[in-house]
């Protein structure tokens, strides 16, 4: 079985991918990587069962100080899913009613619901067209005397611009914290997402670049009382047993998501090079049949590591819905991330946020569509992409035709 590409979807009992499909291309097809290490997958899996031990335990710290160590931070704490990951960070920060949370609008829901749970207000701000993140000038002029967290998101794998967001938040005092659910890995200026901030937020969704069989999240932390108050908040607050100083939520992570994510962790590196090399290999094919000045190709900013957790283009002149169903119709798989930004939602109504209120935000909604990018790839699946593509826009199918290999 793949994975449908979208929480939607998953919702939906058939999987709208699958690797019985010869002709096409999944969105993403997590069996490719699960076979190639289902052995060492297996041993793990086996291991967690015999010892009778299924909740946090050895695996899990394993994984908080392997997962630290690579997001270049002292400590790390395991919890049950990357949304539970910036709840908690709100909570250790005693975020609730009357305190505002400024993050991007442009994002996945969570971001913005473990605010709205605590009853604090999130404050949306609009992105940087080029890199889709949060924009750091309107972040600025959005800041006000009720602003307790700034949550920056690196979107699709690419840091946000931390240099900027960090010089803002300091001048100021307030707490960044990263969602970083996207991006483990990536870097700016050689620092890795989750080291900018004061916490760093991780999803092992299985659509993300580290991806459980199952939810899972994880939290970067450089301080040591920090990292000790998210430990107690994910475990109710109990401390020691049955004795509750605080009211904390139950987002323990499970041993067996651990030994799966252990066992996956030191592949993270080469299906990262992967991911970059099937993005390069994307902008090469796109040049080759002129469609890079049709398309809004994704960029990389200077000095970063893109980690690639997504491939979103943009198409212009309202074409992008009947692209994808050109697309849907040759089985290749897309996904529109997001198609309402969050200030739109209907949820957060009640905020006000007009129509043209983040413009960025409500453009990129418009356009974006995301393209299969996992690293299992052949150059011969993008190359079915990029044709089916270029057929859409009645542009030459040459793309890669000079280089037989592919
Ligand atoms: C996946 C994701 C989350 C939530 O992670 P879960 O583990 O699914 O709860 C939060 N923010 C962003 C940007 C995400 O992509």
């Amino acid at each position: 079985m793949s994975i449908a590409p979208s929480r939607q979807s998953l919702a939906a009992t058939a999987p709208v991918v699958s690797t019985t499909v010869t002709s096409g291309v999944p969105l993403l097809d997590v069996q490719r990587q699960y076979q190639a290490i289902r052995g060492e997958i297996a041993a793990a899996v086996t291991r967690v069962c015999d010892s009778g031990r299924f909740i946090l335990g050895p695996d899990c710290e394993q994984l908080e100080t392997a997962l630290a160590a690579y997001c270049q931070v002292p400590h790390g704490v395991a919890c049950a899913s990357g949304s539970d990951a910036l709840l908690l960070a709100l909570m250790a920060y005693g975020i609730g009613p009357g305190d505002e949370v400024l993050m991007p609008s442009y994002t996945f829901f969570a971001t913005a619901s473990a605010a709205w749970r605590l009853g604090a207000k999130p404050v949306f701000v609009d992105i940087e067209p080029a890199t889709f993140n949060i924009d750091p000038k309107h972040l600025e002029r959005s800041i006000t005397s009720a602003t307790k967290a700034i949550v920056p998101v690196h979107l699709f794998g690419q840091c946000a611009a931390m240099r900027e967001i960090v010089a803002i938040a300091k001048k100021r005092q307030i707490p960044i914290i990263e969602d970083a659910a996207q991006a483990v890995g990536a870097e700016l200026d050689g620092r890795r997402a989750g080291s900018w901030g004061e916490i760093g937020c991780l999803s092992f969704y299985p659509t993300k670049n580290l991806g459980g069989f199952g939810d899972g999240g994880l939290l970067t932390v450089k301080d040591q009382a920090l990292a000790g108050r998210l430990k107690l908040l994910r475990g109710h607050g109990m401390e020691p047993r049955y004795y509750h100083h605080v009211v904390g939520i139950n987002s323990r992570l499970d041993s067996l998501q651990a030994a799966v994510l252990n066992v996956k962790l030191p592949y993270l590196d080469d299906w990262t090079a992967a991911r970059q090399t099937n993005a390069r290999l994307y902008g090469e094919l796109f040049a080759e049949c002129g469609l890079d000045r049709i398309l809004g190709l994704p960029k990389e900013a200077a000095n970063s590591r893109h980690v690639w957790n997504q491939y979103v283009i943009r198409v212009p002149d309202g074409r992008r819905d009947a692209l994808r169903a050109h697309l849907a119709q040759q089985k290749i798989g897309t996904e529109i991330y997001y198609p309402v930004s969050l200030h739109r939602q209907e949820c957060f109504s009640s905020l006000g946020y007009g129509p043209g209120s983040l413009p960025h935000s409500e453009q990129a909604a418009n356009e974006t569509i995301a393209l299969p990018i996992f690293p299992e790839l052949s150059p011969a699946e993008l190359r079915t992409v990029v044709h089916g593509i270029a057929a859409f826009f009645g542009v030459s199918r040459h793309a890669g035709a000079n280089r037989p290999h592919l």
